[in-house]
C-alpha cells in the first residue's frame, strides 16, 4: 500500500449531531486543507505550529460551505504519524458530506474502513494487538467489552508479550554466545538455571491463553442454551428475557431454525441464546432435536439454563437433561413457584451441583436474581478488570498456543539433558510466535542490543 497517499473520511457518526468531523491524513493533508480553507486571519497553515486550532470558512471557489474549526496536527505526533487535519463542521450530514466531497476533489482520496488505524500500525504508532483493539473499541457492545478493548489498546497485552520476548531472547543470546565461545562461558548445569525461567514464561503465556475465553465472552456474549422438558416455561422465559415487544415469534415456516440465535442484553451482559427449533414452540426440545443434538448444544454453550417445572414431579425427561448438564456451567430455574411446589429445593440443589433459583416467569419473579447471578458468574468473580490483560482475538490466541507448545518442547529437551542447540530452536520458535501476537517481526534492534551485551569485543 502506498502510505504517502492522502486519505480522508468522515470520522463522526452520520447523524444530525452537534458537529461532524472530516479527517484528512497524509503527506498532502495540509496542502489539501489550504486549498479549501479560508482562515479568518490570513495565516499560512504551513507556518502555524502543530496542534493548533484555526477558525475560518470552508470555501468552494466563491461559495462558503461552512464555518469551521480546523485542527492542524503535524506528524509524527499524530494518530497516524502523518500530517493530519481535522475539520470540525457544523453537524448535519449534508454539510459534512459536502465538505468531504470538496476535500476529495482537492487531492485526497476516500479512506478505506480502518485505514487510519492501519496507518497508525504501519507507521509504528501502535502494534497489531492495539490495532485490533481499536476495532474492538468501535464494535464494543457493552461496557465490559469496551473496558477490555481499552486495556488492550493501552498496550497491556503488548507489554506482557514484550517482557516475555526479551527474557527469551536474552537466554537464546547467552546460549549462542556460550556455544561460540566455550572458553568464556560456562554452560555446565545451565539447564537448571534455564528451566525455571522458561517455566515462568510458559505460565504467563498460559494465563494469557486462559483469558482468551473470557475475552471472547466479553466481546461476543455468553453462548447460552435453554434446556427443559415440555411446558416448563422455556419459551415464556425466552420471551421474558427478550422483552414483551419481541414476544411475537418470528416463525419462518418450513426452514430449519437450528442455529438461530437470540441476543439478549441483560444490562452489560449479553446472552446469545441458541433458539433451538422448538424452544419457541411448546414442543419438547429434547424430543424434537434429539438427545444427541441437545448434548451438542450443551457442549458448545458457555451457559446452560435448565428450566424445571416445580409444580410437577421430576420425571425421566428431567433425568435425561440432568445427565446432559453434568459438569457444565448451568443455572437451574425451579419455575412456576406461584403454583404448589412438588420439588424440594434443597434436594434438587444437592443433586444438580449448580446454582438453583426459584422463579415464576409469568409473575416476573426471580428474573432479577437470575440476571445478577449470570453477571456474577461471568463477570464480577471470574473477570476482574483492574489488572487483567485480555486476549480478545482468535489470531492472538492461536499464536500464543503455538508459543506455549514450543516452550513445552524446550522444557522437555532441557529435562532430557539434550544439547543446548536443541532447545534454542524451540525457544526461537516461541519467540517468533510471541512476536506474531503483536504483529512484529523479529526485533532486530532488540536482538542487536542483547547480543552485543554478551558478545562484547567479538
Ligand atoms: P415450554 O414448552 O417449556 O417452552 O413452556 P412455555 O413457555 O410454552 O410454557 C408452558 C405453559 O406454562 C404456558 O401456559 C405458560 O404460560 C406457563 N408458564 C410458564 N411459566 C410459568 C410460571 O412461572 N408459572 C405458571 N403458573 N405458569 C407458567
Amino acid at each position: 500500500m502506498n502510505t504517502t497517499e492522502t486519505i480522508a473520511a468522515i470520522s463522526t457518526a452520520m447523524s444530525n449531531s452537534g458537529i461532524g468531523i472530516v479527517r484528512i491524513s497524509g503527506d498532502e493533508a495540509i496542502d489539501v486543507a489550504k486549498r479549501i480553507f479560508k482562515p479568518k486571519s490570513s495565516k499560512d497553515l504551513n507556518e502555524q505550529k502543530s496542534h493548533t486550532i484555526h477558525y475560518g470558512n470552508i470555501v468552494d471557489g466563491d461559495e462558503i460551505l461552512d464555518e469551521v474549526l480546523l485542527l492542524l496536527m503535524k506528524g509524527p505526533n499524530t494518530y497516524t504519524r502523518e500530517d493530519t487535519i481535522e475539520i470540525d463542521c457544523h453537524g448535519g450530514t449534508y454539510v459534512v458530506k459536502k465538505v468531504l466531497e470538496l476535500v476529495l476533489k482537492n487531492g485526497a482520496r476516500i479512506a478505506e474502513p480502518g485505514e487510519f488505524t492501519k496507518r497508525a500500525f504501519i507507521n509504528g504508532r501502535i502494534d497489531l494487538s492495539q490495532a485490533e483493539a481499536v476495532i474492538d473499541v468501535i464494535n464494543a457492545e457493552n461496557d465490559y467489552a469496551l473496558k477490555s478493548a481499552v486495556t488492550q489498546l493501552k498496550g497491556s497485552v503488548s507489554l506482557k508479550i514484550k517482557e516475555a520476548r526479551a527474557t527469551l531472547l536474552e537466554q537464546i543470546a547467552f546460549i549462542e554466545a556460550a556455544l561460540d565461545d566455550p572458553e568464556h562461558y560456562e554452560m555446565e548445569g545451565y539447564g537448571e538455571t534455564l528451566a525455571p525461567i522458561i517455566e515462568g514464561i510458559r505460565t504467563d503465556v498460559k494465563k494469557l491463553i486462559d483469558t482468551a475465553e473470557d475475552g471472547r465472552i466479553i466481546k461476543e456474549g455468553i453462548q447460552t442454551v435453554i434446556l427443559g422438558k415440555p411446558n416448563v416455561g422455556k419459551s415464556s422465559l425466552l420471551n421474558a428475557l427478550l422483552g414483551t415487544d419481541r414476544a411475537i415469534v418470528t416463525d419462518i415456516a418450513g426452514t430449519t431454525r437450528d442455529a438461530l440465535e437470540e441476543r439478549v442484553k441483560l444490562g452489560d451482559v449479553v446472552l446469545n441464546i441458541i433458539d433451538t427449533a422448538g424452544i419457541r414452540e411448546t414442543e419438547d426440545i429434547i424430543e424434537k432435536i434429539g438427545v444427541d443434538k441437545a448434548k451438542d448444544y450443551a457442549d458448545d454453550a458457555d451457559l446452560i439454563i435448565f428450566v424445571l417445572d416445580s409444580s410437577r414431579d421430576l420425571d425421566e425427561d428431567d433425568e435425561k437433561i440432568i445427565e446432559i448438564i453434568k459438569g457444565k456451567k448451568t443455572i437451574a430455574l425451579l419455575n412456576k413457584q406461584d403454583l404448589e411446589s412438588r420439588i424440594d429445593l434443597k434436594e434438587i440443589k444437592s443433586r444438580l451441583l449448580c446454582p438453583v433459583l426459584e422463579t415464576s416467569v409469568t409473575e416476573n419473579k426471580g428474573l432479577d436474581e437470575f440476571t445478577n447471578l449470570v453477571k456474577e458468574m461471568f463477570y464480577k468473580k471470574e473477570i476482574d478488570f483492574n489488572n487483567q490483560v485480555f486476549i480478545t482475538n482468535a489470531r492472538q490466541k492461536a499464536d500464543l498456543v503455538s508459543a506455549e507448545s514450543s516452550l513445552s518442547k524446550a522444557l522437555e529437551s532441557i529435562g532430557l539433558g539434550m544439547p543446548e542447540d536443541f532447545f534454542t530452536i524451540d525457544l526461537m520458535a516461541a519467540y517468533e510466535s510471541l512476536s506474531s501476537v503483536i504483529g512484529e517481526a523479529i526485533d532486530d534492534d532488540l536482538a542487536d542490543e542483547i547480543f552485543s551485551k554478551f558478545c562484547m569485543g567479538k
